[in-house]
């Protein structure tokens, strides 16, 4: 088989409810970026990239694309390291991974559908046929009513059968944090998982400050504390708590990844498939965190093949450790307006009480509603 086509798809949609996370940036349009990967048997495989469009389709156009034409889709791992290797010069983590981890999801998509065969049969088999999914949302929308806002949409989502939620810190003020974590877990009860995602705003003596006080709520992990730069200040927050520390939703790479697991400076390492280098490198950097005994727990913030693509990554990962009965690592399933999570898929992703299917059609196995690509493509 050879790959006759590489057609990058630039989606954007108008995001009606502004909202935020620490970063400060308010979200006011959803972008995405589609890779579409023909072949001259008629297969089409689809990948997902995560960052700005524009850029991610600028590296996957002019950079990615003429390196794989006329190339064999199943040489996964060579096309792999051949583009690694045509971007080593140029810098090595960012979105020139992201473009490769989009080429990489849509040939194990063709692989699959080649075969007959769901994408978590090529890379091991399923460890479990559904997988636990958390909903990612409770950011900061209305400032006047942070808490209520905040306590409503966490009873909803436990109203839908979610048990487990990942809420927003970062309001510039610990005790404003701690009145919107304790409002959160009052409205959803002691049984109901709860974490919190910093989007690394604090310093080390804060985060271990907050971190100290949000244990006794309960929370199951406190992600991205502090900067993705300082791989010293993960070390210290993460001895320093007993709580469980994740991060790594910025880091690219078994390489990337490998110096933060050397340095256990994280206890949950969140690798994203369409960031991180492609359902090829994560199951790498995950048999790296095994090998250390820490938890990969993806990040996942795409659109349906970005979402198909992880869920089969997370159905391949084994448990951590293996036990009677297991903590199996969950599903990130961002809850915000996307028509690209939602739409794009003709095959439905949804959850139910909280566990989605694994998908066992060949491939990804959703099918692309090309609808909806027409319908978003930025001009
Ligand atoms: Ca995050």
């Amino acid at each position: 088989m050879k790959i006759t086509d590489v057609i990058s798809h630039q989606l954007s949609v108008n995001v009606d409810e502004p909202f935020t996370s620490s970063r400060g940036w308010f979200y006011k349009t959803k972008g995405a970026l589609v890779v579409e990967v023909r072949t001259d048997e008629g297969i089409t495989g689809w990948g997902d990239c995560y960052g700005p469009s524009a850029v991610c389709k600028s590296i996957v156009d002019t950079l990615l694309k003429p390196s794989i034409i006329a190339k064999d889709p199943f040489d996964v791992e060579v096309i792999w390291e051949a583009l690694y290797n045509k971007v080593k010069d140029y810098g090595l983590t960012g979105m020139t991974i992201s473009g490769i981890s989009g080429v990489d999801i849509a040939l194990w998509d063709i692989i699959g559908k080649a075969c007959k065969q769901p994408i978590h049969k090529l890379i091991g088999g399923a460890f479990r046929t559904k997988v636990e999914a958390y909903a990612t949302g409770l950011y900061f929308k209305n400032m006047e009513r942070l808490n209520e806002e905040a306590a409503e949409e966490a009873r909803g989502y436990v109203e839908q059968g979610f048990r487990a939620l990942k809420m927003k810190i970062g309001l510039g003020s610990i005790k404003k944090d701690l009145d919107r974590v304790a409002a959160v877990r009052d409205a959803i009860g002691p049984d109901v998982k709860l974490m919190v995602d910093a989007n690394h705003c604090f310093n080390v003596p804060q985060a271990i400050n907050i971190g100290r006080e949000l244990e006794k709520f309960d929370v199951r992990w406190f992600e991205e504390p502090v900067s993705p730069e300082d791989l010293d200040g993960y070390v210290e927050v993460s001895r320093r708590l007993d709580m469980a520390v994740a991060g790594g939703e910025n880091e690219f790479t078994k390489f990337g990844f490998r110096e933060i697991l050397a340095k256990r400076a994280m206890d949950i390492i969140q690798p994203d498939v369409c960031a991180a280098g492609g359902i090829t490198e994560c199951k790498k950097i995950a048999a790296l965190a095994q090998a250390h005994s820490v938890q990969c727990i993806p990040h996942a913030w795409g659109t349906a093949i970005g979402l198909a693509a992880t869920i089969h990554f997370l159905a391949s990962l084994p448990e951590c450790p293996p036990c009677l009965v297991p903590m199996p690592p969950m599903l990130e399933y961002e809850q915000t307006f996307n028509p690209f999570r939602d739409r794009l898929s003709q095959t439905s992703l949804t959850h139910t009480k909280g566990f989605v299917d694994v998908p066992t059609a060949p491939g990804l196995g959703i099918e692309i509603d090309r609808k909806i690509l027409d319908q978003y493509r930025v001009a």
